[in-house]
C-alpha cells in the first residue's frame, strides 16, 4: 500500500539510470532492501517509498501527481512532455537537480557510404525513432521537410532493413552506430539525468523533507569533483606552492613536528591535482604529496 504521508519517488526498474538513482539515494540516507522485485519498495529508515518503474512511465508519473519526485533522463523528459503538451494533457513538472550521471546525446546519424551535406540532406527524408517529438522539432527549427518514423526498439538496424534512410538515437560513445555502418553527424539534443518534481506544492514537512535531501545531494555532488590534498613544503617557496595549487586561496598551514624549515599544507580543491602539477610542486621541494577523495561535504 501507498501512503500519501511519505515521499514517492519514481525510478526507472532496472537500466542505465537504475545504479545512478540508488546510489545517490543511498548516499543522501535513504535506505532500502531490494531483494524483491516488487513495484514498491519502502524505505527502512526514512518516510519514503519507491515506484520502481520503466523511465517511459516516470515523466508521466510526474505530471500526473501520482509521484512526488522522479529520476529520468532529460531526453525521455523532454519527448514526453512533448508528447503530451500535443495531446492536451498537462505537462508540469520542476527540475530540482541536474545530475552527475546518465549523459548522452539524441543524434541523428546515416548510413557511412552516404554523402552527408548538412541538415539539407535530411529533406525528404525518413529518419527511424523512439523520439519523433524532439526529432520534429529539429526538423522544424532547421525548416526541412522530413519524417519521422516511430520505433520502438532496433532503431540502429532500420536504414539496412529498408524501413528509413537515417536513425535519430541516443550515443554515448558512438560503438553501436559503427557497428551498424552507422556515421554520427548531427547531435539534436545533450541529455543527462535529472531529479524533478511535481508541479503542485508539497506539504510542508514533504517539502522540507526534499529541500534536506537536495542539500544532502549538493555535498555528494559537490565532494565527488573536490580532492582533499596534502603536502610537506619548504617555508621558503609558499608562496610558489600556493600559486600552483587549485582552489588554495586559504590553505591550512601547520607546523612540523622537530622541523623548522617545512610546514604541512591541507586544501580542498574543487579540481584535482594533475600528475603536472604534482611534479613542479616535488621540483619545488615539497613532498609527502597526498590527494584524497572526499566522500561528502556541508557548508
Ligand atoms: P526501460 O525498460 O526502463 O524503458 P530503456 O531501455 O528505455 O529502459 P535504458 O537503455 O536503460 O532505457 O536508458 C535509460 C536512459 O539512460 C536513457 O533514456 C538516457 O537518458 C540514458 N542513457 C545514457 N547513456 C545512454 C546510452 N548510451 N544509450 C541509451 N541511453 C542512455
Ligand atoms: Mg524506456
Amino acid at each position: 500500500m501507498i501512503d500519501s504521508n511519505r515521499l514517492r519517488i519514481a525510478v526507472q526498474k532496472s537500466g542505465r539510470l537504475c545504479d545512478g538513482s540508488m546510489d545517490l539515494l543511498k548516499a543522501v540516507g535513504v535506505k532500502f532492501s531490494l531483494r524483491d522485485r516488487l513495484l514498491i519498495a519502502h524505505s527502512t529508515n526514512q518516510p519514503v517509498d519507491l515506484l520502481r518503474v520503466r523511465d517511459d512511465d516516470i515523466p508521466g508519473l510526474v505530471m500526473d501527481g501520482v509521484v512526488d519526485l522522479g529520476f529520468i533522463g532529460e531526453n525521455e523528459l523532454e519527448e514526453k512532455m512533448l508528447e503530451r503538451q500535443a495531446a492536451g494533457k498537462s505537462s508540469e513538472y520542476k527540475v530540482l537537480e541536474r545530475l552527475d550521471f546518465g549523459g548522452c546525446r539524441l543524434s541523428i546519424a546515416i548510413p557511412s557510404e552516404d554523402e552527408y551535406t548538412g541538415p539539407e540532406w535530411l529533406e525528404g527524408k525518413k529518419i527511424a525513432t523512439t523520439y519523433p517529438h524532439l526529432l520534429e522539432r529539429y526538423f522544424k527549427e532547421q525548416g526541412i521537410n522530413a519524417s519521422a518514423v516511430m520505433l520502438n526498439g532496433s532503431v540502429e538496424v532500420a536504414p539496412r532493413a529498408g524501413l528509413a534512410d537515417g536513425i535519430c538515437d541516443l550515443v554515448s560513445t558512438g560503438a553501436t552506430l559503427e557497428a551498424n555502418g552507422l556515421e554520427e553527424k548531427e547531435v539534436i539534443f545533450k541529455s543527462k539525468a535529472v531529479l524533478i518534481q511535481r508541479a503542485d506544492e508539497l506539504s510542508d514537512t514533504k517539502q522540507l523533507l526534499v529541500n534536506k535531501y537536495l542539500t544532502r545531494m549538493n555535498g555528494v555532488m559537490q565532494a565527488k569533483e573536490s580532492k582533499y590534498i596534502m603536502l610537506h613544503a619548504p617555508r621558503t617557496v609558499l608562496d610558489q606552492v600556493k600559486s600552483l595549487l587549485p582552489g588554495a586561496e586559504n590553505p591550512t598551514i601547520l607546523p612540523l613536528a622537530g622541523n623548522d624549515e617545512q610546514v604541512a599544507i591541507h586544501v580542498v580543491s574543487t579540481e584535482t591535482l594533475f600528475w603536472e602539477t604534482m611534479e613542479k610542486l616535488k621540483a619545488l621541494g615539497c613532498s609527502s604529496i597526498l590527494v584524497l577523495p572526499i566522500e561528502k561535504m556541508l557548508g
